[in-house]
Formats: structure tokens, sequence, C-alpha cells
């Protein structure tokens, strides 16, 4: 089950460098969030089992997901990609702020290739691999119903493309190169598997976000196709 699952990762401790560096953030904090417990554990997938949309990103925030213990929750890279799955139907509110704020993803989850902070937002290669049986895990369990990834940047792109060549799907060669609205039907390779469409776009991160080379629209764009894309009948 994939609440299981998401128990299990929450309890990792595999990545010395990684529990050393989550745990610390925890304890330090940022001045602004000085009287809030962090979560400072590893950060689990957001969203139904029977999502037809998952979204791949690259590893949790420090201050954002590290701190509410929800994927992209309570950070700015949060605020402009859950904004835009509220505006094109796949979440019940614009915002997430905590964990216990009311917010309902449809038909979408949320994971990502490294489910705890690394410091400087860059996990190391061997961190990546050693996280890569969780990514592994998540998508058979969502394979009933699984139709399209979308992933936010580059690291995700070439995290995920082993992984979906181990869990069932057929990865074309030379692997498709990631870039923003990249768009390859994978084929199943697998009696149980279905044809899955993989997306690329920029990475909601401040970075991309603040100077315009991911705006809300391009965002929304990509979004709305890879609901189309996985049949999601999007809300409003
Ligand atoms: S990054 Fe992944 S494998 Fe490493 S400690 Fe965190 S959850 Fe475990």
């Amino acid at each position: 089950m994939l609440a299981e699952l998401d128990r299990a990762v929450s309890d990792c401790r595999a990545c010395p460098r990684l529990v050393d560096w989550r745990e610390r953030v925890a304890r330090e904090k940022r001045a602004a969030f000085a009287d809030q417990e962090y979560w400072g554990r590893p950060v689990p997938g957001f969203g139904p089992p029977d999502a037809r949309l998952l979204i791949v990103g690259l590893a949790p925030a420090a201050h954002g997901a590290n701190r509410t213990g929800r994927m992209f929750t309570g950070d700015r890279s949060g605020d402009v990609l859950y904004a835009a799955l509220h505006a094109v139907g796949l979440a019940n509110q614009p915002t997430a702020v905590h964990k216990d704020d009311g917010l309902t993803l449809y038909g979408t989850r949320i994971t990502s290739p490294v489910h705890c902070a690394p410091p400087e937002n860059k996990p190391t290669p061997a961190e990546r691999d050693a996280c890569r049986h969780w990514l592994a895990d998540e998508l058979r369990l969502l394979t009933p119903t699984l139709r399209a990834v979308m992933v936010l940047g580059g690291f995700g792109w070439q995290a995920l493309l082993p992984v979906l060549a181990e869990a069932g799907w057929t990865v074309p060669r030379p692997r498709p190169v990631f870039g923003h609205g990249a768009h390859v039907e994978l084929a199943a390779a697998h009696p149980d598997r279905r044809p899955l469409h993989l997306l690329g776009c920029y990475h909601v991160s401040q970075q991309n976000t603040f100077t315009g080379r991911l705006t809300p629209d391009m965002l929304c764009t990509v979004l709305d196709n890879a609901a189309k894309l996985a049949g999601i009948s999007q809300a409003g």
C-alpha cells in the first residue's frame, strides 16, 4: 500500500550526510520559523494512491518541505506550483502552507527522486542512487492508474529514466533529452503496464521563476497538457 510506503520513507536513515543535514536544519531553524517544530525527516510523496499523473521534482527544500513535512509546502517554489495546479483544476486551493491546511490534489501525486533535503539543494549521485528504490516502489504501486509523469527539471529527468526502465517501461536509446515542453510516450515493457506519457517542465525554483525563465503560463500549459494526456477530469 502506498500509505505504508510513505510511512517507511519517512523513517529512512540510509544517507548519513543527508540525515545529518536535515536534522541540523530542523534544530537550528530559520529565524522566521523559530517558533515552529520542523519535520526534519524524509518527505514522502503527496497525493492520492490512484493518481493518473505523477509530478517529480528534485528534493525537499530545507525550510519548505523539510519544515512542514509535505512536498513543496511552505516555500516559494510551492507557491508557484500549487497556484498553477489550482489554476488548471488539479488542486482544491492555490496555497500550501502546512500539512493540515486542507489541500487536496485531484488525480495527481507529487514526489521526488531524493526524499531528504540536501545541502545547497544538491544531492550527490550516491544519494540519488540510494533513494532510487523508493521511487521505483512508488511507481509500481501507482501502476494501475498512472498514465503520465511530469518532471520538473533536468535532475529529476535524469534520475527518473533508469527507474522507469527498471519499473517496466521502455526508455528509447538514445535517451530522451530533457527540455521545457519535452514529451515522449514510453511503451510498456511489461504485460501489466500501459504506455506512459513523460513530460518535461523547467523546475519551479526561484532561480527560474524570479528570472522569468519559467512563467506561470508556461507551467500551466505543460500541467494542463499532462492532465489531459493522463485522462484526468479537471475541476473548475
Ligand atoms: S535521501 Fe532517500 S535513501 Fe537517503 S536517507 Fe533520505 S529517504 Fe533515505
